[in-house]
């Protein structure tokens, strides 16, 4: 059950109360920092061309950050440092609590952010497709940071995974935390085909259920045809909740909102949400 999260406080709260389970949209306020208690894994979208909090600043591209009780991953950069950093700052997360950073692909509003985020944190280790170029790896290293090529699936952190490199133009690596709750898979655009990744994060990590898919789904240019089967194949593979926001498409988020109701969740930047 995704749970409330209270401990920013004061805190205004977005949320809603759905099924039984509150999801909170939330404005982070007050001097507290967003540190999860030990089973808490949060996820908090830290940049994003759709908003959810009114006082962070949208641009086009996509970053999250994910509390896991063992590790703070920054999932990719969006297009600008300077804005990711200030929703960041608004949003109580520093820059140094981050361990780790993955980049989904090379487009500029995924990898932007990047350059300018590692010089106000270089101790970081930067999980990058093996098919990146050079001079991403140079720029990472005359930062002072490390980087890790990706080819296929790995573990990176205790119940942190990624897919490995998927599809071809671009190539991509997406996200899945093992939660208490089942999996969540975390795509920057999703390029390979978002039913292919949720595919692959079940390989990755069998017999766990999908709690929830978030992130750019890349739907743009889908027909409603296609839409119908996608959304055919996440009850299939039993998605339980959506998060579709970025590069999803106005007609896939209405087409998912119709068909999860309750259950279909509008991301964007400041989204927060919390799972055990
Ligand atoms: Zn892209
Ligand atoms: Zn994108």
């Amino acid at each position: 059950m995704l749970i409330q999260w209270l401990r920013a406080a004061p805190a205004v709260l977005l949320g809603v109360t759905i099924g039984g389970a509150i999801v909170v949209t939330s404005v982070i306020r007050g001097e507290s920092s967003p540190i999860p208690t030990r089973h808490e894994v949060p996820i908090i979208t830290v940049f994003d061309n759709y908003a959810v909090n009114p006082e962070l600043t949208t641009q086009w591209g996509f970053a999250a950050v994910v509390m896991s009780p063992s590790v703070n991953i920054l999932f990719d950069t969006g297009s600008d440092g300077r804005i990711l950093l200030s929703n960041m700052a608004k949003l109580k997360i520093r820059p140094k609590d981050i361990h780790k950073v993955v980049t989904s692909h090379v487009h500029p509003d995924h990898l932007g952010g990047l350059k300018e985020y590692l010089k106000v944190n270089s101790d970081v280790e930067v999980y990058i497709p093996a098919s990146f170029p050079d001079s991403v790896r140079e720029s990472i290293t005359t930062s002072g940071a490390r980087y890790r090529d990706i080819t296929g699936a790995l573990q990176i952190d205790e119940g942190v995974f990624t897919t490995g490199e998927m599809g071809t133009s671009p190539i991509e690596q997406s996200l899945v935390i093992d939660t208490s709750e089942g999996l969540v898979v975390l795509t920057g655009c999703a390029h390979p085909g978002i039913v292919n990744i949720v595919r692959r994060a079940k390989e990755v990590v069998p017999n766990r259920a999908i709690a929830l898919v978030m992130g750019g789904f890349h739907l743009g240019s889908a027909s409603d045809n296609e839409l119908h089967w996608i959304i055919q194949d996440f009850r299939k593979l039993r998605v339980n909740k959506v998060v579709p926001s970025h590069c999803s498409g106005e007609r896939a988020r209405e087409r998912l909102e119709a068909e999860y109701k309750e259950n279909y969740i509008a991301g964007g930047v400041g989204n927060v949400l919390t799972l055990r």
